[in-house]
């Protein structure tokens, strides 16, 4: 199906629709052989808690961001290539229902859909998309994938010490490995995680020391640096310097006050009478 509509006209619009809701706020998406598979809304697990967010499937790559106003106007975009995404059904669990994990090496978040029916829809689509692309592109998918934040409130003491209670003063933060609500001292070494970041990352201390004895594993003794080198010892700031919003971009919406109704997702090339599975896809671009 994804063949037939590169081309098409209808998809070009639909993809300039996109562009112009993001306005300046976004990146240019209109691509050779981009096609835009699929829209809707879904609720998206914040640190916070649930939100709904505007999402876009793409053969490609998957778009999501704010809703300002619905249907109309968008922001802030976050753009994830679909060759890095890992999907994982989540069980539904009590108001949790209906959802999966998108996971990649540098994010890694739950989504939630209405029905039943819609997972179902939205998970097929996006699988179908990457493993047409990793088919063209003979890589394999990625094997390790960002921790998933565990959200604020399900903890109200650390996770690791399991005494700090958490207060405006004693503040919660994420280890970027197990994705653990824990509390400052508990956090206050840094390790590098290749693939989320550059620098190194806050980590709580049960992911440090099995960090580093999985690294001193990993390098022959003769080699071998001091953990400093590659893990700073202290985290500068760490007594609140650092706040709530540390990294979630997104996770603040100013003025999502729009009380919509849910719309089903729409998916393009459905319901069209040959779903084309194959992909000898000739006018492919480059
Ligand atoms: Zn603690
Ligand atoms: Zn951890």
């Amino acid at each position: 199906m994804v063949d037939r509509l590169v081309n098409s006209e209808a998809n070009a619009r639909r993809i300039a629709m996109v562009e112009s809701c993001f306005g300046s706020s976004g990146q240019s998406l209109a691509e050779q052989g981009r096609v835009l598979v699929g829209e809707g809304v879904l609720t998206k697990m914040c640190r916070k808690k649930p939100k709904a967010r505007q999402f876009f499937l793409f053969n490609d790559i998957l778009v999501y961001g704010n809703i300002v106003i619905n249907k109309k106007k968008y922001n802030k975009q976050h753009v994830i290539p679909l060759e890095e995404v890992k999907l994982e059904s989540l069980r539904d669990e009590g108001q949790y229902r209906n959802g999966w994990l998108i996971r990649t090496a540098s994010k890694s978040f739950a989504v939630y859909a209405a029905t039943s029916t819609e997972k179902e829809e939205w998970m097929a689509h996006i699988e179908k998309c990457i493993e047409d692309l990793l088919r063209k592109s003979g890589k394999q998918p990625p094997s390790e994938h960002a921790a998933v934040w565990v959200p604020d409130n399900e903890a109200t003491i650390c996770m690791h010490c399991k005494k700090t209670q958490f207060t405006v003063l004693n503040r919660r933060h994420h280890c970027r490995k197990c994705g653990s609500v824990v509390c400052g001292p508990c956090s206050s070494k840094k390790f590098l995680l290749r693939g989320q970041s550059e620098k190194p990352l806050r980590v709580c201390l049960q992911c440090y020391d099995e960090l580093n004895r999985a690294q001193s594993r990993s390098i022959p003794p003769n080699q071998q640096r001091p953990p400093a080198a590659k893990a700073t010892d202290t985290v500068a700031g760490a007594s609140g310097g650092e706040s709530s919003q540390d990294d979630d971009s997104d996770d603040e919406d100013e003025r999502n006050t729009a009380e919509e109704k849910h719309d089903e997702p729409k998916f393009y090339g459905d319901g069209e009478k040959t779903e084309e599975i194959n992909n000898h896809s000739s006018k492919d671009s480059k």
